[in-house]
């Protein structure tokens, strides 16, 4: 279970997260408009950003004692909004890279599965990021966030700016992910797609969560 317990964040001295507490069993949605805080909370849960105060634990650990780096051991995977592909390395590499990271073995085994998980990255695994489409981007990105997000996975707005069918697929994914039992916390402006992927509502105002 993922815990957050009074959490507060605060930018360049402005507070823009006041004392979040939610636990995350399984399937859950952050809902909130643009500027509501929905990125900062998810940048602090993997420490990307630091916390004024409060915790947060992850199946007992408190990762907030940890580093950003120490994210992929314990099993949590991480999809940016703005997906942060390295534009010169190949689809293939970008997806591997959390993996050299953990210094891991046995890449090929989890590069299968992730591929046999969402086919369509296949066609493309051999092109250069940058040659890829926003929508194909979205998916290298989540297949670069499972491939270390073992246990959890945090996916900001992964509907954000993407066509119709793209959504659809990416619901499709979704609902997959939720078959492997992983932890997902997804982040969305509004309801539509969270209601069709049956998650948890949280809604975010400001800063705080209001439901
Ligand atoms: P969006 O969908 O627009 O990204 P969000 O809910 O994810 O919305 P955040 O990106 O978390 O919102 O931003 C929350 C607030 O923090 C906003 O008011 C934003 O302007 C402010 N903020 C975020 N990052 C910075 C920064 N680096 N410097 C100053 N203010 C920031």
């Amino acid at each position: 279970m993922l815990k957050v317990d009074n959490v507060s964040v605060s930018i360049a001295n402005i507070k823009i997260l006041s004392n979040i507490s939610l636990n995350v069993k399984k399937f859950t949605s952050i809902i909130g408009r643009n500027g509501a805080g929905k990125t900062t909370l998810i940048k602090s849960i993997m420490k990307i950003l630091d916390i004024d105060y409060g915790n947060v634990e992850f199946n007992k650990i408190k990762i907030s004692n940890f580093n950003t780096y120490a994210m992929t051991s314990f099993g949590i995977g991480y999809m940016p909004e703005d997906r942060r592909l390295i534009p010169n390395l190949s689809v293939k590499e970008n997806i591997l890279l959390p993996i050299w990271s953990k210094r891991k073995k046995n890449e090929n085994n989890d590069l299968e599965s992730i591929l046999n998980f969402i086919p369509e990255i296949k066609s493309f695994l051999y092109s250069d990021a940058y040659q890829l489409s926003g929508g194909q981007q979205k998916l290298v990105a989540l297949a670069r966030a499972m491939i270390v997000g073992k246990k959890l996975l945090l996916l900001d707005e992964p509907f954000e700016g993407v066509a119709p069918a793209l959504a659809e697929r990416l619901v499709e994914l979704i609902i997959g992910l939720n078959k492997l039992k992983l932890i997902t916390l997804i982040t969305e402006s509004d309801e539509t797609y969270s209601k069709l992927i049956n998650a948890d509502i949280i809604k975010l105002e400001r800063g705080k969560i209001v439901s």
